[in-house]
């Protein structure tokens, strides 16, 4: 089936029909965002199975596999919960189920993602002190420790892991360190970290990890989940914000039950899908995953160098998930990333919120290979000449093609 519009999609491909001229383009698509990202053929056929009853036994078989494989990616022996909804439902739900009106929070703050942790804490009432950084820097360690110096009566604090929006990656080690030797509760969101970078969540001491199916677990969206620590559960247990959809209590009872399930209708094909992208994961094993972000992202970094662009939050090893690049002066990125889109098919992110046309956002992390790589900066070099730009074609390439050599080890 042929779409007379400019641009129909076909699965994959797009197909471009220029009507009166007789010309048909097809212009296959390339997926190349920090999320959603692309989904493994295994993944898709996995999810595309009939549909089972939720309250079944084959159901609770599949759940509890799930939350094993969770359990494995998270690197936790805490509770998991999962929830229908996007990352962004994980992250209210600890807001919700953690604090009552009026509790003091710490929050601290680089990026987009981390104004979503204030927007939330804002919607229940919490009283919220910030420590915000400018966009692209990481959270100072330091500053946390001077803030949980200062007062002790704070139940939470909330940071990201991999600032999405910028491309940063928080120290979440060193982090957690200072937390443990305070009451708050440390509640991190690795809605597009987890699965890219080590987050030893039992190992570090994290009391609530958030993250969503459809980044590094490359997984269609739709789930949610959240790891909960006892002392998690116990300031849970005095919180009185409201919560039905996505309260912890009823997850955790209906996960308790002899027939484990969710307690609302889960989308049970995403579920599915995720069984297989799980044991895909652990087949690879979560330190091999984690090189090949490593290698990925380095070679990503350094195509972005070759090309003469700026690194917009520095040139740090810790970047497993997105590389962000300052568009060059005169250009402006939502021009690159529509021209990538629509001449190339090749779909990267752009800037988000005040940083909406100053930079782009390549992502790698869930099911990248170097190819896909290499991809992404060979169209981002010829967008960039076309819009005048004076780069050497296949210097970006290059570059990334020397990291894949040395490295060999994705
Ligand atoms: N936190 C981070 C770090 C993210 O990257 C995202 C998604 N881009 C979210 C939260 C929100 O997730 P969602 O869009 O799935 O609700």
């Amino acid at each position: 089936m042929v779409s007379h519009s400019d641009e129909g999609t076909i699965g994959d491909l797009v197909v471009s029909v220029r009507e009166g001229k007789g010309r048909v383009s097809v212009l296959k698509r390339y997926l190349l965002t920090p999320g959603p990202t692309p989904v493994p053929d295994e993944v898709l056929l996995a999810g595309a199975r009939g549909i089972m009853h939720h309250r079944s036994p084959e159901y609770s078989e599949l759940f509890l596999r799930v939350v094993g494989g969770l359990k494995y990616v998270f690197q936790t022996s805490n509770d998991i919960l999962i929830f229908s909804g996007s990352g962004t439902a994980s992250m209210e739900s600890a807001v919700a189920n953690l604090l009552s009106p009026g509790d003091p929070v710490l929050i601290a703050s680089c990026g987009n993602f981390g104004e979503r942790w204030q927007k939330i804490c804002a919607t229940y009432g919490a009283d919220a002190t910030v420590l915000e950084y400018e966009w692209g820097r990481t959270v100072d360690p330091d500053d946390i420790e001077r803030a949980l110096a200062e007062r002790d009566d704070y139940v939470a604090l909330f940071v990201t892991q991999s600032e999405t929006s910028t491309g940063a990656v928080n120290d979440i080690e060193t982090i957690a360190e200072i937390v443990r030797s305070h009451p708050a509760v440390l509640v991190v969101d690795a809605v597009s970290s987890l699965g890219a970078t080590d987050l030893e969540t039992d190992g570090w001491g994290v009391d609530v990890v958030c993250s969503g199916s459809q980044k590094a677990l490359m997984t269609p969206p739709g789930l949610a989940f959240c790891s909960v620590s006892p002392a998690a559960w116990a300031l849970c247990e005095k919180a009185i914000n409201p919560s039905f959809y996505l309260s912890w209590k009823l997850a955790r009872a209906a996960l308790a039950l002899a027939d484990p399930q969710m307690p609302w209708t889960p989308p049970v094909s995403i579920m599915l899908a995720l069984d297989k992208a799980l044991e895909m994961i652990e087949d690879e094993g979560l330190e091999r995953v984690f090189v090949r972000h490593r290698i990925l992202a380095k070679a990503t970094r350094e195509a972005v160098k070759a090309l003469g662009l700026e690194l917009f939050a520095g040139d740090d090893p810790a970047q497993s998930s997105v590389t962000s690049a300052v568009v060059p002066e005169g250009i402006d990125g939502r021009q690159v990333t529509r021209i990538m889109r629509v001449t190339y098919g090749v779909t990267i992110a752009g800037g988000q919120g005040r940083l909406d046309g100053k930079i782009v956002r390549l992502g790698h992390c869930g099911y990248f290979g170097p190819f896909d790589i290499i991809t992404a900066v060979a169209a981002l070099e010829m967008t960039l000449r076309q819009l005048g730009f004076d780069c050497q074609l296949g210097a970006g390439v290059s570059a990334a093609q020397r990291v894949f050599m040395e490295e060999r080890g994705w």
